[in-house]
């Protein structure tokens, strides 16, 4: 295929300070799983899980429990799961050279050593913005190597993050050299053009899809066309990493999703982050500019690069900035709709947000994505439920098994918020504290 198959790590950000037995009190628990709201609940934690959960005026305290943590007028839900990022791409203009070669202003080489060298200063972000666990959604083998380090542990040069796979024979290779690295899923790149019909690449798909099968791993595909998003499903996938943005999505097309327990990540906010970003349009979030990595955020100035020095993609976005927000503008116009759809059927939908990727900013980017729902109809309830307990399901796994919810077992990654999300969803990223592991962090002492 032209098409390419890589890696998923799915992992969840560790922290390295001890736990303990701590007690929160008298917030309002939201739990978006089952839609439960509890006000005046308690909640215990013993060490990294959580060990029961209740309502103040009933509670049946243990001996001798630890801490105490008054959430007075405060609410408690599970950490975020953003399903859809790139460890390998830093969110700066020189972080996809195959997109915008930049190799004269900041060589590749010197991108994937700051990279590598700023990982803990991405975990920390995400961990700002709520986000307990992420979904790496591709990346070079070393990839393999980020997911150890962040659940603890270390990491090297030189391997593509895409591989072309041209047949059934190679695809079932590749997927077996990846089994060797136990991924939690593969992921495809499934890219037709007018010479590459969809159905050309069905027999490629097929056989990676049961080679992986055979392995126990689920396949996840990048699909943004009707058809070969269909196609992709009917030959096996289990989890579109993207929304259809081609055309709007059709009843045989939910049927199917449904039928099949098909995952849709939507990815919004990387949609509008490239054409933004090369036509200086760009469009962050309060929360991005205070959040974001500040050296990636500088990089995004496209008119600091010299002229003589800007790929012709850029030259073209800076020249007809209109023509890059009316691209936006008809995406969203599908996409939005097609969202709104495929969530009222009740297709499983986790949110993600491509970060990474040039624009779209590791942490803070998932508050666009929520916006963007927001915009597609979906109600905080559902935003919150996409982020959480959906979210978990792609993870899947025993992880996954143990996130997204509040539940007696379950980790005990939660975040506080100053105010109600449910009110209205900018308010998710109102954050008083994030819990991860069983460890308290205040919001404002985790960037320092
Ligand atoms: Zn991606």
């Amino acid at each position: 295929m032209k098409t390419i198959s890589v890696i998923i790590a799915g992992l969840t950000l560790a922290s390295g300070a001890p736990a303990e037995k701590i007690a929160l009190t008298g917030g309002t628990l939201i739990n978006p799983g089952n839609g439960q709201i509890v006000e005046n609940a308690i909640v215990l934690i013993d060490g990294n899980r959580i060990a029961r959960v209740g309502e103040a005026k009933s509670f049946n305290w243990p001996e001798a429990w630890g801490p105490r943590i008054d959430c007075t007028g405060k609410f408690i839900l599970p950490g975020y799961i953003d399903t859809h990022i790139h460890f390998f791409q830093s969110g700066d203009l020189f972080t996809r050279p195959d997109g915008a070669d930049l190799n004269s202003v900041r060589p590749y080489k010197d991108e994937v050593a700051w990279i590598k060298s700023h990982l803990d200063d991405v975990f920390a972000r995400y961990i700002r913005c709520g986000i307990t666990s992420v979904v790496d959604v591709g990346g070079p083998f070393w990839n393999f190597e980020a997911r150890k380090k962040a659940s603890r542990e270390k990491l090297d040069l030189g391997d593509p993050p895409i591989v072309k796979i041209d047949g059934p024979e190679q695809a079932r290779e590749f997927v077996r050299k990846l089994a060797a690295q136990k991924p939690d899923l593969v992921k495809i790149w499934y890219i037709v053009d007018k010479d590459h019909p969809v159905d050309a690449f069905r027999p490629t798909v097929r056989a990676t899809v049961e080679e992986s099968h055979a392995h126990q791993i689920r396949v996840a595909v990048h699909a943004t066309e009707l058809e070969t998003a269909r196609a992709a499903v009917e030959e096996g996938a289990d989890i579109l990493v993207h929304s259809v943005i081609d055309k709007p999505v059709d009843d045989s097309f939910v049927k199917l999703l449904k039928d099949r327990h098909i995952i849709l990540c939507p990815t919004l906010v990387v949609f509008e982050r490239y054409g933004r970003t090369f036509s200086h349009q760009l469009n962050l979030m309060p929360e991005e500019k205070a959040w974001g990595n500040p050296e990636v955020i500088a990089s995004l100035d496209v008119t600091k690069i010299p002229p003589d020095k800007l790929p012709d993609r850029i030259k073209t976005a800076l020249a007809k900035p209109d023509d890059a927000l009316d691209r936006i503008k008809k995406t969203y116009a599908v996409a939005l709709p097609n969202l709104k759809r495929l969530a009222d059927a009740g297709v499983t939908i986790a949110a993600g947000t491509d970060a990474g990727n040039i624009g779209t900013i590791h942490g803070p980017a998932l508050f666009r994505e929520f916006q963007l729902m927001k915009e597609a109809g979906l109600t905080p309830m559902q935003i919150l439920q996409c982020a959480t307990v959906n979210a978990a399901k792609l993870f899947g796994g025993e992880t996954g098994s143990h996130i997204g919810k509040i539940d007696k077992g379950a980790f005990a990654d939660l975040v506080i918020l100053k105010s109600n999300p449910l009110d209205d969803i900018a308010r998710a990223s109102d954050i008083e504290a994030v819990i991860k592991n069983g460890v308290i962090y205040p919001a404002e002492s985790i960037l320092k």
